[in-house]
């Protein structure tokens, strides 16, 4: 069958295996042969990819919940959409989440995702208990932080590269509300906006749109908006309502001047609206759930996610020459996202570091990844780093340099045999 992942790109031709339980998931990794987990495919370029794939939607089972610690146990196949659907009634929501709610448990594990919180509550991992995984001789281990500890800090934000996690146990936080206290604040340029997060971080979330084709003294406008979970209001919210595109946009859509112009129109109407307001946690979490399908804007081409992490002291002057250099190019990105990161963790691939992370989509085009190549340079000059899941494009080289505890990893994949039976394109490609 034909698969690929979020940003549609690549496409290969590839045997989903469908396990639905534990023993059909051994007998599908002892049958030999190479395969990645695959959960919802919301990562946007190879590393759920390969010749072989094990489709994790099968384990969708919730195994415990304590509703006196908060502490929940799943399988690796259920979403954190439905997580949210069981857990918001009854007062309590996830520790950190995505900027969608299609992402399975194993997938958040696995990129060891971030939220709009991590300056204060850091990754999703760091709210993990344990998890079993699958290795490579078809045995089932307990990973935590002190079972297994290499296992451990190697799945979490390893990419499906030590094993396929079956379910996890992690912490969740209490709510008053299924309500958001949101504000939002206008920053002339780069510094402004900087400052802003500094000034602005007792928030619980915090998160910058930035209009990436300005330039000059505009260079970095953006709008901040920050959030906190309210303390009035019900714990049952009404489904999101969803649009969907129908069809692949054609390639002349998106162009610079439908970018500056979208840019433009976005800054002026939300920068209009200031003071607090009370949103839906949907409306503030999840604002792309909302149009479903929203990826065939890009084409049929397909699209990436360039997000890189500078660390803080390089961060100004990182973000200033990469915000130049997309300027010049005259490449838009509708979604230009600034995020404050809080200290990262010991997890050995996991993406975050003290600092800020920018995340800017691009349609798939001539010229763009000679483009993104020059970026990563910078990336890495400024001792920064690209996020895994959003890679599809990043050569080996650039990975090594973000990601200097690589060889502890690849040492772990080595001694526990994952080497050949766990691998994706991205892991080829980057050779893990
Ligand atoms: C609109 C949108 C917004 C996003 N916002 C954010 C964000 O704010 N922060 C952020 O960190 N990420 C973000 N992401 C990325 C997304 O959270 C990650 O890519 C996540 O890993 C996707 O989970 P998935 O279940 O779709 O996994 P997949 O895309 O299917 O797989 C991702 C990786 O996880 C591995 N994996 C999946 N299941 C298992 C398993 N059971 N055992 C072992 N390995 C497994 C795969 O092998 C692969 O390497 C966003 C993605 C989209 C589309």
């Amino acid at each position: 069958m034909e698969m690929t992942s979020w940003g549609r790109f690549p496409r290969i031709d590839a045997v989903g295996h469908t396990p639905r339980n534990e023993a059909a998931l051994r007998a599908c990794v002892l049958a030999g042969g190479e395969k990645i987990a695959h959960g919802m495919g919301r990562s946007y370029g190879d590393s759920a990819l390969n010749r072989e794939v094990i489709l994790t939607g099968g384990f969708r089972y919730f195994l415990d919940f304590d509703s006196k610690t908060g502490i929940i146990t799943c399988e690796a196949g259920v979403s954190l959409s439905d997580i949210i659907d069981v857990i918001l009634p009854r007062g309590w929501f996830l520790p950190v989440t995505p900027g969608t709610r299609f992402v399975s448990l194993g997938g958040a594990i696995a990129s060891d995702v971030h939220g709009k919180n991590h300056h204060l509550s850091g990754s999703f991992c760091d709210h993990v208990l344990g998890f079993d995984l699958m290795i490579a001789d078809g045995a089932t281990v307990r990973c935590s932080r002190s079972e297994n500890e290499d296992l451990f800090h190697a799945t979490c934000g390893g990419m499906g590269l030590t094993g396929v996690i079956l379910r996890g146990s992690f912490r969740l936080q209490k709510v008053k509300s299924c309500l958001i206290r949101q504000e939002i604040f206008k920053a002339a340029n780069l510094s402004e906006v900087i400052a802003l997060f500094e000034e602005k971080s007792a928030w619980s979330y915090s998160v910058a749109w930035i209009d990436c084709l300005a330039t000059g003294t505009k260079l970095g406008r953006s709008l901040l908006m920050v959030g906190e979970h309210a303390d009035k209001g019900t714990l049952f919210r009404s489904p999101a309502k969803t649009l969907s595109v129908p069809f692949d946009f054609p390639r002349f859509c998106l162009n610079r001047y439908s970018v500056s112009a979208f840019n433009h129109l976005y800054h002026r109407r939300k920068g209009a609206s200031t003071g607090e307001q009370t949103v839906s946690l949907d409306h503030f979490f999840f604002p792309l759930d909302s149009i479903l399908h929203w990826n065939r804007i890009y084409g049929a081409g397909g699209f990436t996610q360039y997000q890189f992490v500078l660390p803080k002291a390089a961060g100004v002057e990182g973000l200033r020459a990469i915000l130049a250099r997309i300027a010049r190019s005259g490449r838009g990105s509708f979604l230009a996202v600034l995020k404050l990161f809080g200290k990262g963790n010991d997890n050995l691939l996991s993406f975050p570091m003290e600092g800020f992370s920018l995340a800017l989509d691009f349609k798939i085009e001539r010229g763009l990844f000679p483009l993104l190549d020059e970026l990563d340079h910078i990336v890495t000059d400024h001792g920064g780093r690209l996020y895994l899941a959003k890679d599809t494009r990043m050569r080996a080289g650039v990975f090594r340099r973000g990601y200097p505890k690589w060889e502890v990893f690849r040492g772990i994949r080595e001694t526990h045999g994952l080497v050949d039976r766990f691998n994706s394109l991205q892991a080829r490609r980057l050779e893990i």
